[in-house]
């Protein structure tokens, strides 16, 4: 398969894998893509007979699986890694091809998928001992849940199944898959090339419609969800799982802050402070949705901004220095053109920048808006697009005030060139992950967490396994010695 191939828009299926086998689907749904506006593929659409094969796949799967030794399946988890890293040139066109992003960005999400199984598959569990006198010791082990339901979003489609199945399968549960209808390909496409890594129904990788994730939640056979994507959703993700009381993780919406303190030179930190917001065309999680500057740097850092993003090629992610796509699809695109024209309409100015392709494509230029009031929509709310608003403040505490009154609180950011000073402002943010004078790191051996109603649980580290497994005390009634 060549990019020619792809962008000729050649129709291309991928199969389902469900115990062991790839399979197709009497329906399909169809795979857009979002520089061109082609369907270019379609991905099986599961039924919901195929959903109840994948599950009880994976529940038969379970029993073996669990009581391998835990060194088999970190070697088979870090195997993973080898099979995204040998597949990386295909993989990263047929992911550029129906998620838009440029190629260099599309092997940026499969490597980080890769790595994100090789480190967790150095994790080990520890076994807690305690002694209770004389008479009794004890310890503490994990048991894995069971079959996990695992449900990913489409703006990191590869990175995102990864930091779900890596720490599901090392923990000893089976796994059923669903990743977006937007971005099915590349999962599937990954399903197939495992197929012959895991024992048939360990790993089973499912897509379709609309109707599918509201099966999984509820479905009475799994055990487990966890969940990326909006907190709209993760809300009835929730409320879904509660009958049948699911162990449940949710990775949700964010709307990051970022607090530009007056010691930084704006010139030199513009294209970094760019990036935080813009990659991916804002559609990240842990994007800036709000930027914080100091007053006696706001013009020039607002002018510098928008100098660099002049400067940024927007256009057919397969093309050579690309280095921003098109929106991933057009309810996506028209969400953003909406909060736009509503924070014109309140007489905000809206910097326009950059030429997109002209096509049937869901390309949008870069906004800035210049400090709109923080009762504006494009404010308040997650706009997961390329538009930022930049925001004056006085006084270092208003800012945190500011930054804080947020329903969400998924990341932040401080920019400051004294760390004692950006630490101690990031100590005040109310954000699960705080980065200072950096960006989107993260790691598997470190928890990623969102609070309020960014999320529930976490992903990464020993608390992000953990998610995946219940502690199981063991009490000894020592033997009396006579
Ligand atoms: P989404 O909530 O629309 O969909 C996410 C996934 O859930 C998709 O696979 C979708 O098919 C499925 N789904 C939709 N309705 C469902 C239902 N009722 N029950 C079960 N599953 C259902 O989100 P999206 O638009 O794909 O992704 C964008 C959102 O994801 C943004 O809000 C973004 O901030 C968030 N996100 C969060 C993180 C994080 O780690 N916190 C990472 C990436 C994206």
């Amino acid at each position: 398969m060549t990019s020619d191939m792809l962008a000729r828009a050649t129709p291309l299926s991928v199969r389902m894998l469900i115990g062991g086998q790839l399979i197709g689907s009497e329906a399909t749904i169809a795979v857009r893509n979002p520089a061109t506006g082609d369907v270019f593929a379609t991905a099986p659409d599961c039924s919901k007979d195929q959903l109840d094969a994948a599950v009880q796949a994976a529940r038969a799967a379970f029993p073996e699986w669990r009581a391998r030794p835990y060194a088999e399946r970190q070697k088979a988890v870090a195997a993973i890694a080898t099979v995204l890293s040998e597949n990386l040139d295909t993989l990263k066109t047929l992911l550029t091809c129906e998620q838009g992003k440029p190629l260099p960005d599309a092997m940026g999400d499969i490597l980080s998928g890769a790595q994100w199984c090789q480190g967790t598959a150095t994790l080990e569990q520890p076994i807690h001992t305690f002694d209770e006198g004389p008479q009794r010791s004890g310890r503490v082990t994990r048991v894995p849940l069971g079959v996990v339901g695992a449900i990913s979003p489409w703006n990191f489609p590869v990175a995102l199944a990864m930091f779900k199945i890596a720490p599901a399968l090392l923990a000893g549960n089976t796994v059923v898959l669903k990743p977006s209808p937007y971005t099915p390909l590349t999962t599937l496409r990954i399903g197939e090339l495992l197929k012959e890594h895991f024992p048939p129904g360990v790993l089973n990788v499912i897509s379709g419609g609309d109707a599918l994730g509201p099966w999984m939640t509820s479905h009475p056979d799994i055990d487990k969800i966890t969940f990326t994507g909006s907190t709209q959703t993760g809300r009835r993700v929730m409320a879904s799982g509660a009958p049948t009381l699911k162990r449940i993780t949710l990775e949700l919406g964010g709307n990051d802050p970022a607090i530009v303190l007056p010691d930084i030179d704006p010139k030199k930190l513009a294209p970094r402070i760019f990036w935080a917001a813009f990659r991916n065309n804002g559609q990240f999680c842990i994007a800036t949705k709000r930027l914080y500057i100091h007053q006696d740097i706001y013009d020039d850092l607002k002018s510098a901004l928008i100098a660099y993003a002049a400067t940024v090629r927007i256009g057919n992610g397969l093309e050579d220095g690309v280095q921003l796509g098109p929106m991933q699809n057009p309810a996506q695109k028209a969400h953003v053109e909406r909060l736009i024209a509503e924070a014109r309409a309140e007489g905000i100015l809206c910097e326009t920048v950059g030429t997109v392709p002209q096509t049937d494509g869901t390309f949008l230029p870069l906004t800035f808006l210049d400090n709109p009031p923080d009762s504006c929509r494009a404010v308040r709310e997650e706009q997961f697009g390329p538009v930022l608003p930049l925001l004056k403040f006085q006084s270092t505490e208003e800012a945190i005030t500011r930054a804080n009154a947020c329903e969400y609180g998924l990341g932040a950011i401080v920019w400051s060139s004294d760390e004692a000073a950006a630490l101690s402002v990031a100590d005040r943010l109310e954000a699960g992950t705080v980065w200072i004078n950096d960006c989107h790191y993260l790691s598997p051996l470190a928890p990623f967490a969102g609070l309020k109603q960014s999320g529930l649980g976490c992903e990464g580290g020993l608390e992000g396994l953990q998610e995946f497994s219940a502690p199981r005390t063991t009490f000894i009634r020592r033997a009396s010695k006579r």
